[in-house]
């Protein structure tokens, strides 16, 4: 659980591979069907919800930049209203009582009713984080803050962080940290270096606006590459209030009172009589229809299913293929990604596993030399890998495999239903995912 500020760039995962670029390709999907929508479930499917079957020929022509994501997760926070915390006052460079104005300050910017908020701890009080400043090498297992100038920040749990509560937020002790607002002067001024060294720039960051990102990380928000999030890895980028991104991850998380809109994945419990009832916190602001489709099955091979977000159109930072994971109750627990540019939402995706049981993600993209394209996702790691020349899949769910390894499709791929009965949890028993309607009720 700890991070750097140096952006991440999915996109450089697997930049030379082998295949051609879907959205080039022009839309080619015949009407899509998987095994989920079975004769048995479409009845169901029909009485419980007002699922639109969209005109998909339509929807998804959209050519645009693809969807970034708001919002992705690191890890669902238990007990996150009234997070009590402390600062370690050692190697504080401000005046102690300042230092915690500010920090107390910065974190009631998290202070979302009903869903998340911080409370200084008070003497006797159990804390659940400890906020303080460290050096370069701090303790034996917490991740080095090296000589690069470019972490400021991370947030670390127990026992790594050496301190005694759960959850740990540690400032790097060699910046020059200003409280709040910068400074009139140039906070950067690149910094004579020898010759043939990079120069490297000076950094005073501000200790409410940091406080404000790594609380977000605390409360189980990664990063996304957007400035109007407070969760944009580089942090004079960074918004320094949570936004409505920002929230949007917040209420997916720990859940809210409002009715679910358009671009909302609600997820519901049938009841016998066909009817559905909210289950678990709606997801918020993910999935605008004709921008993204969401695409339900076990791509881990855990038992439960995921949810598969997938954008539209060309792919841009922070956009691409958004993995959710749900726990106990169909919570929102993680997400994995997002990948962009390795699968484009124009194609009908047909889902297969190579033969450890990693799933594989094929489409097939329409271009005069045929064949098709692959990624592999690997179980443990949570990584995306080409598939390799000459390697062998099954099909498992919307068509596809290639048993022989020829490079050619056994059979054509057809798509995986969208939307619809998934078992988020694993419980055996589905839940219902649905978008919200499009005009949803006061
Ligand atoms: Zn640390
Ligand atoms: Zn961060």
């Amino acid at each position: 659980m700890v991070h750097s500020w140096i952006r991440q760039r999915w996109s450089q995962l697997l930049a030379n591979t082998r295949w051609n670029s879907p959205w080039n390709s022009p839309w080619n999907s015949p009407s899509v069907r998987g095994l989920r929508s079975s004769l048995l479930l479409l009845p169901l499917l029909l009485c419980a919800c007002h699922l639109v079957q969209p005109s998909q020929q339509e929807e998804y022509r959209y050519s645009g930049g693809a969807f970034q994501f708001r919002f992705t997760i690191l890890h669902r926070m238990v007990g996150s209203d009234g997070i009590l915390w402390r600062m370690d006052p050692t190697n504080c460079p401000f005046d102690l009582h300042k230092a915690e104005q500010v920090i107390e300050s910065a974190l009631a910017r998290w202070n979302v009713p009903g869903a998340c908020s911080f409370r200084r701890a008070q003497q006797g009080e159990t804390a659940t984080l400890t906020i303080g400043w460290r050096g370069k090498n701090h303790g034996r297992s917490c991740v080095s803050f090296g000589i690069s100038a470019e972490m400021l920040a991370h947030i670390a749990a127990a026992p790594e962080s050496g301190d005694d509560t759960p959850w740990s937020i540690h400032l790097n002790t060699n910046l020059d940290w200003t409280l709040g607002k910068p400074t009139s002067k140039p906070t950067s001024e690149p910094t004579p270096a020898a010759r043939g060294l990079r120069a490297i720039r000076r950094i005073e960051p501000q200790l409410e606006k940091v406080i404000v990102h790594e609380a977000g990380h605390i409360l189980g928000l990664g990063h996304v590459p957007l400035k109007s999030s407070v969760m944009h890895p580089v942090h004079p980028e960074a918004r320094a209030t949570p936004g409505d991104l920002d929230l949007d991850g917040i209420h997916s998380l720990y859940g809210s009172a409002a009715a679910a809109a358009s671009d909302d994945l609600e997820i519901c419990c049938v009841d016998p009589q066909g009817k559905a009832h909210r289950a678990a916190p709606t997801i918020r602001g993910v999935a605008p229809a004709g921008r993204v489709r969401v695409h339900l099955f076990d791509i881990d091979d855990d038992g439960k299913d995921e949810m598969l977000l997938l954008g539209v159109g060309r792919p841009t930072d922070g956009s691409g293929l958004l993995v959710l994971d749900f726990g106990s109750g169909a919570v929102l627990e993680r997400t994995t990604g997002p990948f962009p540019g390795l699968l484009g939402g124009n194609l009908p995706l047909a889902v297969g596993c190579v033969s450890n049981g990693d799933r594989v993600l094929a489409q097939q993209p329409n271009r005069p030399q045929g064949g098709y394209h692959a990624v592999v996702f690997l179980g443990q790691t949570r990584q995306l890998r080409a598939l390799s020349a000459g390697e062998k899949w099954f099909p498992l769910v919307g068509g596809g495999g290639d048993e022989d390894g020829d490079g050619e499709l056994d059979q054509e791929i057809v798509g995986v239903v969208e939307e619809g009965l998934a078992d988020l949890d694993g419980d055996g028993i589905d839940e219902l995912v649905r978008r919200g309607p499009a005009d949803p009720q006061p």
